[in-house]
């Protein structure tokens, strides 16, 4: 099984006075009251599977995905020996 890098959904915030349902939240399997706003989260490949969370639920859920912000490498400057020192060869006289 392979890891989904990114979330392929939509999300649509719900304000309280559209909230006229009750609905189960799939994080934290409680349900989402009427008058609640919540987060509607419709997966782009399959509209009909949409899941109504908790705001705070599907933010935990996103950062679980580490959706933002991979760490991205720091690249870091060779360390090595410096270029040879230069010296001062005595001039022959
Ligand atoms: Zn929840």
């Amino acid at each position: 099984m392979t890891d989904d890098d990114g979330l392929d959904v939509t999300v649509r915030h719900v304000q309280p006075y559209q909230a006229i349902k009750a609905y189960r939240c799939p994080g934290c399997d409680h349900e989402i009251p009427p008058g609640v706003g919540h987060k509607v989260v419709v997966p782009l490949h399959a509209p009909d599977l949409r899941r109504h969370w908790h705001t705070p639920c599907w933010e935990s859920e996103l950062r679980r995905h580490g959706r933002s912000g991979s760490p991205t490498a720091t690249k870091r400057a060779p360390k090595g020996p410096k270029g040879p020192k230069h010296r001062r060869r005595p001039k022959p006289d």
